[in-house]
């Protein structure tokens, strides 16, 4: 345990990962969130899941329609992962 993790906890992080990813947090709130990423596996877990789902969301943009099987697994996992985590 380190100040780091008590500041952001793993419900925080989770569910920042997202504004983070989009860019849409202020600096010393992305700096939290980084911070909790290196030393957090599960929530550096969530955060590959989401730039998986993201880069499969551009290149189905880019191209045609992702598989939605595909997808659907995606989803599946985070969901799994997200109610593991969360509860
Ligand atoms: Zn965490």
């Amino acid at each position: 345990m380190n100040a780091e993790l008590n500041e952001t906890d793993c419900s925080e992080a989770l569910h920042r990962v997202f504004e983070y990813l989009d860019g849409e947090l202020e600096p010393a709130e992305r700096a939290k969130i980084a911070a909790h990423l290196a030393h957090c596996a599960a929530c550096l877990q969530q955060y590959d899941l989401d730039t998986m789902v993201k880069a499969l969301v551009k290149r189905s943009c880019a191209q045609e329609a992702a598989p939605a099987h595909l997808r659907g697994m995606i989803v599946q996992q985070i969901t799994s992962i997200e109610v593991r985590y969360l509860d």
